[in-house]
């Protein structure tokens, strides 16, 4: 309670996974919270046009390249037909269900939605302009929080258009499915929905400027997915850049520079750019409350996620990187928390990342590359999927599970996960390594057989000669 007996007023402005999370938890914690956002319901990027559209697709796609692999096990299907009307449906539906059900909660808990843009009059008053020419009463607030995400770098040259040159917002509309594709880089992007539209039917180009796809990745959990996509994909233009981009009625003309190019000029029915995203910090006026952002437009936080406002957070994408809705959910919980007065702070060990592309690439914790650049003392334990009689089932053993481990002690310090459903397996990667687990604490928990979760059990009994399927020792 303030002083004046009333509740402390929170404002969240966005209603991403950082911002909805926010509200919902100060409400918990009984605060008197107004989350704004121009949606009709929350969502944010995650839900409208980011994770979960994407992930719908990469289901679809997943399904459509199994039915083709099925062949090999003595079940043939007939050509699968795609109606594309009804799935772009489908994952609207998936859409509007989960948005719906935010917007359930957000009344479940009292909490006051304001439909539109909000940006700051001073340090403890927010005016939101609703597109519609009405004129809301400013919004007065003890606490804020910034949580506004992040939209699609647009660098000079690669700028979309929504119509042939498309950025992930325009690629999820699912307007049609291009004959031709040019992927502009090789990051989480440009992978998953290249492998969308290259199971749709496009012939998809991936250019990636740096030496490999998804720099910053261990190269042995990526050369799997490299692999499958050398197949999947018609090509892909390692340290290759954009340097000409035309927009013709038939096409767009793209003229390419790289170091392996036979031809730089080429013709495309679409291009899709995915070559990083930048912080929704603009148009808010952040000045006027005392908040500043980096040189980069991040706004700057302390490890409570306090702004250098100190009643003002900022959590998710707008507060930094890496741009996952996980970690803006987490920082949201801790900003809530540290607003009640509660100790919190955001330091986690692991923050897991997950490409959902086939096969799965997901890692938490220390990299072997990190610790390797850090010069880091670590060992490796790897189990190769091909020793796993899951995968073998699955047809799936183009696989690894890897641990990184402190020397002496064997605490895990990092996993990597390249394989099918990799993505799940990984939340027992970070719960050992924000545990502090020791390698032996998952070589002596029984794993479910046959299952691909005991590829980490047989890491772990890799790294003491214990193996019964992998005839390796990571001591020697
Ligand atoms: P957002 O989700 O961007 O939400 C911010 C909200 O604030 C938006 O609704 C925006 O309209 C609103 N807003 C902006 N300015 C204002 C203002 N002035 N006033 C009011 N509201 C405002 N992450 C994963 O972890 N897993 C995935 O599988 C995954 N897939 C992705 C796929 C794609 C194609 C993309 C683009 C992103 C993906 N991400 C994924 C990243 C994830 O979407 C973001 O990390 C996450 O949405 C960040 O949450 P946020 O709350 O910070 O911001
Ligand atoms: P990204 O940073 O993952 O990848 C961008 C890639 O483009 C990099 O590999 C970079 O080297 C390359 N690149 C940059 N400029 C280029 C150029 N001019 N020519 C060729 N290549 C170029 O960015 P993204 O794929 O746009 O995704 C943005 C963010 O959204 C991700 O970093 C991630 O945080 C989030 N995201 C997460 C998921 C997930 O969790 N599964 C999925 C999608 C997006």
């Amino acid at each position: 309670m303030t002083d004046a007996g009333r509740r402390p007023r929170v404002a969240v402005i966005g209603a991403g996974p950082g911002g909805y999370p926010a509200a919902f938890r100060a409400a918990d914690l009984g605060f008197d919270v107004t989350l704004i956002d121009p949606e009709a319901n929350p969502g944010g990027a995650c839900l409208y046009r980011g994770c979960i559209p994407s992930k719908t697709l990469l289901h679809v796609a997943a399904l459509l390249d199994e039915s083709e692999r099925a062949a090999d096990w003595g079940v043939r299907f007939q050509r699968p037909e795609v109606d594309l009307d009804a799935l772009r449906g489908w994952k609207d539906r998936v859409i509007a269900r989960m948005t719906a059900g935010l917007g359930q909660l957000v009344r479940a808990r009292n909490v006051r939605f304001v439909r539109g843009r909000a940006r700051f009059a001073d340090a403890h008053t927010l005016h939101v302009d609703t597109g519609d020419g009405a004129d809301p009463a400013p919004i007065a607030f003890d606490y804020a929080v910034v949580a506004t995400g992040s939209q699609p770098a647009a660098p000079p040259g690669l700028a979309a258009d929504g119509a042939r040159v498309m950025d992930s917002t325009s690629a999820l509309a699912l307007a049609d499915v291009p004959s031709s594709l040019l992927v502009v880089g090789g990051g989480y992007i440009g992978l998953e929905l290249g492998s969308v539209f290259a199971a749709l039917g496009s012939r998809v180009t991936l250019v990636e400027m740096a030496s490999g796809l998804l720099p910053g990745a261990d190269r042995d959990l990526v050369r799997p997915l490299a692999q499958r996509l050398a197949g999947a994909f018609e090509e892909i233009l390692l340290n290759t850049r954009v340097q000409t981009l035309r927009v013709e009625d038939d096409g767009v003309r793209v003229r390419l520079a790289g170091a392996r190019l036979d031809d730089p000029a080429r013709t495309f029915d679409r291009v899709l750019t995915a070559v990083g995203r930048r912080p929704t910090s603009d148009g808010l006026d952040l000045d006027k409350a005392g908040v500043e952002c980096d040189a980069r437009g991040f706004v700057q936080v302390d490890a409570q996620r306090r702004t250098t406002a100190p009643h003002i957070f900022a959590v998710g994408d707008v507060a930094g990187e890496p741009m996952l809705a996980h970690k803006a959910t987490h920082e949201a919980h801790t900003a809530a928390a540290a607003m009640a007065g509660q100790p919190a702070v955001y330091e986690p060990h692991a923050v897991p990342a997950v490409v959902f592309t086939d096969p799965e690439i997901a890692w938490c914790g220390l990299t072997e590359t990190q610790a390797r650049d850090q010069r880091i003392p670590h060992q490796v334990a790897r189990f190769p999927w091909a020793a796993s009689g899951r995968a073998t089932t699955l047809g799936r053993t183009d696989g690894l599970s890897k641990l990184v481990l402190e020397p002496r002690t064997d605490r895990v310090l990092g996993v990597g996960i390249t394989g099918a459903g990799a993505g799940e397996l990984i939340a027992e990667g970070v719960l050992a390594v924000e545990m502090g687990a020791r390698a032996e604490d998952l070589r002596l928990s029984m794993h479910p057989h046959p299952t691909t979760s005991e590829t980490l059990m047989e890491a772990a009994e890799v790294l003491y000669g214990a193996s019964a399927h992998f005839l390796t020792n990571a001591r020697r």
